[in-house]
């Protein structure tokens, strides 16, 4: 059989190699999906041509933590703290979606993020409420055409009215899930998302951990971002007993002690930061600078797009202004004005792109265009004015470009949007479904008699007795652990 070749030709090509570099005018060869070559010229004309005139090419973007299927209630938490979102959403919404839903929370989402060139995301997926809830959210990710990271998650959303039964049947679901849709080495991997370690007896955090590590499945964790109170990070129990390890992703990280810090550092963790909801739902400060201290790479997460935007380039842009702000706060306070921003907006892709990849395991696929990876790529372009003109094209990206500007997306050599309009979706179709299943969603939330977003009064201090038994276990497994 012949092979489909493509090629991409006559970009300014950025492809986040160090030994590639930049080529003002490039081409790149796509062959059954794989990148075979990167140059100026490549004499090709037995190919289907991509034409990239007056775009940029560049990899994909990654995304290193979004819960895709809040997709269907976009923007409703635009005033919530993160305790409203805890029982407005993780307790109050959660509940009221069917495993359609969920299915469609994530075909949605994933398009969402194709359309804003975003070709990875890693699902943190966490309303799993039945068996049938899991099948729909590999489904929604698989039919969307996307990479990802399908990230299995354990949280009961419904504790009054559990339809699994206990946490080991959610254990085995995993297990049956890990059978049935990730077998060979597709498109669609399989990960673990750590239930929040305040929010269940310790040794079910225990059991999530070999879960993950018996499937060498990637760990995603909510880590250290609620402020004054006994909740425990658990980072400093997990490194003692050997469970902290290359293969975990940390979310959010605002409340790291130095300790922390060195713990992540020597076990060579990764860390996503959503400055967005971090800096809008109180819950700190995004952590460029510990990362830079600690000499950890930082990647980017569009986190909750029932808050924000899922489009990356926005993230990347908060991400950035939060990073330069911090760094010259130091220095003004020192009574002195910067001499140069502390990271270019050059620095900034990698972000989202390098530095994504490898905090995901994917660093030998995607992240940059080397040839030998997978064709995930985007052109950003056309003739929208904030386009115009273009000086300084990581500038162009980071601080000018929005979802409209990324006018064609490929995903491992598959084109899902050209000439600024998605191929893999009927968009009038697509949002009419999805307007319509949010409202039976809000509407059965309704019908439940829950209020949005239904915050208890001294809903935190409700939390800590909870938060106490985890601690006081967790402690102590980790003391025995020294001791032996
Ligand atoms: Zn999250």
């Amino acid at each position: 059989m012949s092979k489909q070749r493509t090629l991409v030709r006559n970009g300014h090509v950025l492809t986040m190699d160090p030994d590639l570099g930049d080529l003002a005018s490039g081409e790149v060869l796509i062959e059954d999906g794989v990148i075979v070559a990167v140059g100026p010229s490549l004499g090709v004309t037995d190919a289907e041509v991509v034409d990239a005139t007056g775009h940029l090419v560049l990899p994909g973007l990654i995304d290193t933590h979004r819960h895709t299927w809040q997709s269907l209630v976009r923007g409703i938490c635009g005033d919530w703290t993160l305790g409203d979102y805890y029982f407005g959403i993780r307790l109050g919404i959660s509940p009221a979606y069917t495993p359609d839903d969920v299915r469609l929370g994530n075909r949605y989402g994933a398009i969402d993020a194709l359309n804003a060139g975003v070709t990875t995301i890693l699902d943190f997926s966490h309303c799993n409420n039945t068996p049938e809830h899991a099948d729909g959210a590999v489904q929604g990710l698989l039919d969307a055409g996307i990479r990802a990271a399908f990230c299995y998650g354990f949280f009961e959303s419904a504790p009054e009215d559990t339809r699994f039964g206990d946490h080991a049947a959610r254990i085995k679901d995993f297990h049956r899930i890990a059978d049935t849709y990730f077998g060979s080495d597709g498109r669609v991997t399989l990960g673990v998302s750590l239930s929040e370690i305040f929010g269940l007896p310790w040794e079910h955090s225990v059991d999530e951990l070999a879960a993950a590590r018996e499937r060498q499945a990637l760990l995603v964790n909510h880590a250290g971002c609620v402020f004054g109170s006994v909740l425990a990070t658990g980072i400093l129990e997990m490194e003692a007993l050997g469970l902290l390890g290359p293969d975990m992703v940390h979310v959010h990280c605002t409340t790291f002690g130095d300790a922390e810090w060195e713990a992540l550092a020597r076990t060579g963790g990764k860390v996503s930061i959503s400055s967005q909801t971090e800096l809008n739902m109180g819950f700190g400060r995004p952590v460029f600078e510990r990362c830079r201290q600690h000499g950890i790479a930082p990647t980017l997460s569009a986190d909750v797009i029932s808050l924000n935007s899922g489009d990356l380039w926005h993230e990347l842009r908060f991400g950035l202004s939060a990073a330069r702000a911090d760094a010259a706060q130091a220095t003004n306070l020192a009574g002195r004005m910067p001499d140069n921003v502390v990271t270019t907006a050059r620095e900034a892709l990698r972000w989202s792109t390098v530095n994504a990849a490898e905090a995901m395991g994917l660093g030998d696929k995607v992240g940059s265009l080397s040839p030998g990876k997978r064709a995930d790529l985007i052109l950003v372009g056309g003739g929208a004015l904030e386009q115009h003109p273009r000086v300084d094209p990581y500038a162009t990206l980071v601080f000018q470009t929005s979802a409209a500007d990324v006018q064609t997306v490929i995903v491992d050599g598959q084109v899902v949007k050209q000439g600024g309009v998605l191929t893999v979706a009927d968009r009038d179709a697509l949002t009419a479904e999805v307007d319509a299943a949010s409202e039976r969603i809000l509407g059965r939330v309704r019908d439940a008699g829950r209020e949005l977003p239904g915050t208890p009064p001294g809903a935190w201090a409700a939390i800590e007795p909870m938060a106490r038994g985890f601690h006081q276990v967790a402690v102590e497994a980790a003391r025995s652990a020294r001791r032996g």
